[in-house]
């Protein structure tokens, strides 16, 4: 029989789907010792997993074992992730992540603030260098059955018209708002506030925006790029919010800030059978070394543009028509922020959102886009520059 244990030693390479590692790593969890790595536990795995896990660690296959059977997804990732039985998901960070990681944290505070509009968190797994430094290897979730992305489901509303969604999405961004809002023991004091500080000073909202325009500015080339050299100055007067987080008595009381999603747009939100569930809590993956502590408006600024995007990809993929597309892109954004601050203000968590903030967000997300298409994804930046084409006319 296999030493379910000896899993840890095998773990020197990021796991192959279906080579048996990541149906093994499940069963190691609760080993005592897993020195070098560390196991932290959110929820239980369901009990019917781990029942067929250890019959199949007592049948002593490694690879391929009769009732977890491992399959990978067939989408754009950044990260490697593993359904086993149909059940969990294992998502093997490539390369493991050097910590501060979010995602562990968040991960138990979401769990103890009763937030269940995502993948139920099971564990987390990380490794400790000799050096004291430690990486986070793999996250541990339920498998969400019939999930499809946002960038599947959300254009199929967009190409046939409908709006309904949006209202949904705007409820689930206030539900996380709302709980990232609450205090828990891995967060005491989930709730900080904006210390104004100069425009230009290091770090400041207004710089780290105007820094994405000027790539964007860089990086974009061709007619795209003589297009937005021309509206430069329209899109930097409209980060101008950021210079003052604004708000009747924000320079005494300062924007509250709280942990955000970090990379809230439609492609991290999945429609499964019982619903919609918001994943991925790894942060954005275009900026290093943000504070975690963010304004609310950071996130529904996100989540609204990529609805934009959303509707570009309806155009492009769909020949949905652009006059059409335009109009349900107004409406669903405008649905969405609605139901998000009624929802908000049902909470009594109200006072979260800095709408004066918004637009400035969304702009700097879209050159954000435009840095991420010239870097990694030429063929995306049809989607940032179809929505600034029609904002800027
Ligand atoms: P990445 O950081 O690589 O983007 P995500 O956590 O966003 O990883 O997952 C990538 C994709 O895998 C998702 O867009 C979704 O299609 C699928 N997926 C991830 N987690 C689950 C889950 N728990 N259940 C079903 N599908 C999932
Ligand atoms: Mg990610
Ligand atoms: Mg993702």
């Amino acid at each position: 029989m296999l030493n379910p244990c000896s899993i840890w030693d095998r773990l020197d390479t990021v796991p192959e789907v279906g080579d048996g590692r990541t149906a093994a790593l499940l069963t190691a969890l609760t080993c005592e010792d897993n020195a070098p790595f560390a196991v932290r536990h959110f929820r239980p795995l369901p009990g019917e997993i781990a029942g067929r896990l250890s019959i199949d660690t007592q049948s002593s296959s490694a690879a391929g074992p009769s009732g977890t059977v491992e399959r990978g997804f067939d989408v754009d990732q950044t990260n490697r992730s593993v359904v086993v039985g149909e059940r969990v998901v294992v998502k093997w960070l490539t390369p493991p992540a050097p910590f501060p990681q979010p995602a562990p944290d968040v991960f138990a505070h979401l769990t103890s603030a009763g937030f269940t509009a995502t993948a139920t968190p099971y564990a987390s797994v990380s490794r400790r260098g000799a050096d004291g430094t430690e990486v986070l290897v793999a996250l541990v979730t339920a498998y969400l059955p019939e999930a499809r992305d946002g960038w599947e489901w959300c254009v199929d509303e967009a190409a046939a018209g409908r709006t309904g969604f949006a209202a949904d999405l705007g409820v689930l961004a206030a539900g996380l708002h709302a709980a990232m809002a609450t205090p828990s023991p891995t967060f005491p004091d989930p709730v900080r506030h904006a210390v104004p500080v100069p425009a230009p000073a290091k770090g400041s909202w207004w710089l780290r925006a105007d820094e994405a325009l000027r790539e964007a500015l860089a990086l974009t080339g061709g007619e795209d790029g003589d297009w937005l050299a021309e509206r430069s100055g329209a899109l930097r007067a409209g980060l101008a919010p950021l210079a003052a987080p604004a708000g009747a008595g924000a320079e005494t009381a300062g924007t509250p800030l709280i942990r955000v999603h970090g990379d809230l747009h439609v492609g991290q939100v999945l429609r499964w059978r019982d619903g919609y569930a918001v994943i991925d809590f790894d942060g954005n993956p275009t900026v290093t070394g943000a504070d975690p502590f963010q304004p609310a408006a950071r996130d529904l600024a996100q989540l609204t543009t990529s609805l934009e995007h959303v509707g570009q990809v309806a155009i492009r993929r769909r020949d949905a028509p652009g006059p059409m597309i335009a109009e349900w892109a107004a409406t669903a954004r405008a649905v969405l922020q609605e139901a998000y601050l009624e929802r908000l203000t049902a909470l009594g968590h109200a006072a979260l959102l800095d709408r004066s903030l918004l637009g400035a967000f969304e702009i700097e997300q879209e050159c954000r886009e435009l840095v991420y298409a010239a870097r990694h994804l030429p063929r995306w930046r049809y989607a940032p520059m179809g929505v600034l084409r029609s904002q800027y006319p």
